[in-house]
């Protein structure tokens, strides 16, 4: 079967890594060269709304996915004219608007964190009065890994932050102290079919995720299924969906909505008997979902900006993932992977991975065990 991907990066490459075990070909539409999936496929190398080139990805296709939900609409919506086309142009709409994602949550009686939009520095200044300090501005579109973030703690930072973020619409967002971020990664099949991951517990800095651990039996968990369910329902979604959620207390606020495989699923690649990767191309191409069940407990190590030497023999057990990108500060450019039965095991080798790739604070405090972590 040929499988066409908008994007190049290193969700795409991790797809088609799943797929082509499968059987199946791969065609990647992207802009960027290198593209770091190009070794597992072919790339038509163009703008993602290149009529000319979404044409020949639509014609050699049997079925077309996206890697990213800041392709343009309009492209997916050209493709789906002519191939089938998952998730669809009505679920990415939804994803790539913030405050179009959490007026979505509204309606379907999921909690946000108070919010609202801006389109003025008057507005924020509203806005502002409202939902008071601190709070975060961010782009309604186009952010990802905290770019498009500004964080308000007093008057002093908003003069100038609507500025800052070149006067783009935004959404104002009460900051929420939360216990723990959490996300959820299901899959749904067109047949309404869902399968769903166990919970992962995430951790930032600098709005860019740095660990990933697998939650099975999570006290959150059922609650997270049925919020993602109500989702995966209203927009008919065929894929792999993830929603990222503040935990409060005992409650779940809803952050954002991802169309896509995320990162903070990696872990599925090892630590599942069906990796996230496989179940969207069994989802997308029309077969029946693989087995989300886990055998051992798992962590996720992201590797930001530059790859550390021999890591797997200071750390044996870890899987490396190299996305085979370019160094460059602040970017991803691999994960590791460690899963074992023993949490006391599993923590100590996180930890180390942890230190080896710089994030020695959050090391520290797993090492000394405590989870949840709190990371400023
Ligand atoms: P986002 O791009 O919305 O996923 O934000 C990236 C990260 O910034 C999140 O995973 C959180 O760690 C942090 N963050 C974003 N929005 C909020 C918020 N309203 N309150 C607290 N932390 C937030």
């Amino acid at each position: 079967m040929n499988i066409g991907i908008l994007g190049g990066g290193q969700l795409a490459r991790m797809l088609a890594q799943a797929g082509r075990p499968l059987g199946q070909n791969f065609m990647f539409l992207s802009p960027d060269i290198p593209s770091c999936a190009a070794p597992y496929g072919e790339h038509l190398q163009a703008r993602y709304d290149d009529e000319t080139a979404l044409q020949r990805l639509a014609q050699w296709a049997d079925v077309v996915t996206y890697e990213f939900e800041n392709v343009p609409a309009p492209s997916i919506q050209f493709l789906e004219a002519r191939v089938r086309v998952h998730p669809s142009s009505s679920a990415l709409e939804v994803s790539k608007n913030r405050v179009r994602e959490k007026t979505e949550f509204q309606h379907l009686g999921i909690a946000t964190a108070e919010f609202a939009a801006v389109d003025s520095a008057a507005s924020l200044t509203e806005a502002v009065a409202r939902i008071g300090f601190p709070a975060i501005l961010k782009t309604q579109t186009e952010g990802y890994d905290g770019k498009g973030q500004v964080v308000l703690r007093s008057a002093e930072d908003v003069a100038g932050a609507w500025q800052a973020l070149d006067t783009v619409p935004c959404i104002l967002e009460a900051m929420v102290s939360f216990d723990r971020e959490l996300s959820i990664i299901a899959v749904r099949c067109a047949t309404g079919a869902k399968v769903f991951y166990p919970l992962s517990e995430n951790y930032h800095r600098n709005g860019i995720l740095r660990l990933s651990l697998s939650r099975p039996g999570d006290p959150m968990q059922a609650a997270a299924e049925a919020l993602i369910t109500r989702l995966l329902d209203h927009l008919d979604f065929v894929g792999v969906l993830t929603l990222e959620l503040f935990q409060v207390g005992d409650r779940l606020l809803a952050n954002e909505i991802a169309p896509r495989v995320h990162n903070s699923g990696h872990w599925t690649i090892e630590g599942a008997a069906t990796s996230q990767f496989e179940n969207h191309l069994h989802a997308v191409t029309g077969q029946p979902l693989g087995d989300t069940g886990i055998s051992a407990d798992s962590a996720m190590v992201n590797i930001i900006g530059t790859l550390p030497n021999h890591i797997q023999s200071q750390v044996p057990g870890a899987h490396l993932h190299s996305y085979d990108k370019a160094e460059r500060q602040g970017r991803k450019i691999g994960h590791l992977t460690l899963v074992s039965n023993d949490p006391a095991t599993l923590r100590e080798q996180t930890a180390r991975c942890l230190r080896w790739v710089g994030e020695s604070d959050l090391a520290s405090r797993l090492s000394d065990g405590k989870t949840p972590v709190r990371v400023s």
